[in-house]
């Protein structure tokens, strides 16, 4: 197919239900394709959160050499207590650490000295605007970190919105064009508030941008999503490199 084929009404020009009702589709489509993702914490909270705000513009092999590096300078507390630079070494397998290590450190230091200490338990039970608010308020923490804790770790009902999901997302348009910050409050808008949900669809949206939807020279031909992608439908099989255009 050649650019111009489909003349269809874009996704990203129609009203708020159907595009709710097209990332319910594109859900289901993904788990006929890969499976079921079951939400289970993969690992304890500060865990995640430290290591999510280490996977920042980073690989994850180069994420979890960093994270296992910082924990061998020792436990939370000898972390903070290490000067900067060191910190900095440790964690240098991911992208900017001279900037991420001294606000590891602050988040570390203003955990320690609230009242729950390195226990991240009480965002269980906290409303939710306010867990969200807490997350973001520590040094290093945006909205997609804070999600990633609040709905891997505590199944809180927000959709993290990572490059991947904030790429496939903005091609078949179930968003109209926008930041990845703002799309995580329009893509939660139209999701169902069940973590369960949540979870599957982002894991998938993972597995599927690293698969099929690349940044660059998506493999089309093989996409399940296709047949109702706004990319697909104005530039058949030449999408550009995301961002492009
Ligand atoms: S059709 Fe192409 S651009 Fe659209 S979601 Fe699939 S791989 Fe991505």
């Amino acid at each position: 197919m050649t650019s111009g084929d489909h003349k269809r009404e874009l996704n990203s020009a129609r009203p708020a239900d159907e595009r709710a009702l097209l990332l319910r589709w594109m859900a289901e489509t993904l788990r006929s394709e890969y499976g079921e993702k079951d939400l289970l914490a993969r690992r304890e909270p500060l865990h995640e959160l430290i290591s999510t705000i280490l996977s920042q513009r980073t690989t994850h092999a180069d994420e979890e050499a960093a994270y296992k590096e910082l924990r061998d300078l020792g436990d939370w507390d000898d972390i903070i207590a290490a000067p900067t630079e060191q910190v900095a070494h440790a964690i240098r397998r991911s992208n900017y650490p001279e900037s991420k290590a001294p606000r590891i450190q602050e988040t570390l230091r203003r955990l320690r000295d609230s009242p729950s200490g390195y226990d991240l338990e009480f965002l269980r039970e906290l409303p939710l605007k306010d867990a969200l608010k807490w997350l973001t308020d520590l040094p290093g923490v945006g909205i997609k970190t804070a999600s990633l804790v609040l709905l891997f770790n505590f199944s809180r009902p927000v959709f993290p919105v990572d490059t991947h999901v904030f790429r496939i997302n903005t091609r078949v348009g179930t968003i109209p064009k926008m930041g990845e910050q703002a799309a995580h409050r329009a893509l939660l808008a139209l999701l169902p508030p069940s973590p369960p949900f949540l979870y599957d669809l982002h894991v998938n949206l993972l597995v599927h941008g690293r698969r099929v939807c690349h940044w660059t020279r998506p493999l089309c031909g093989e996409c399940v999503l296709r047949e109702r992608c706004d990319a697909y439908a104005l530039y058949g099989d030449h999408v550009p490199s995301f961002g492009a255009k």
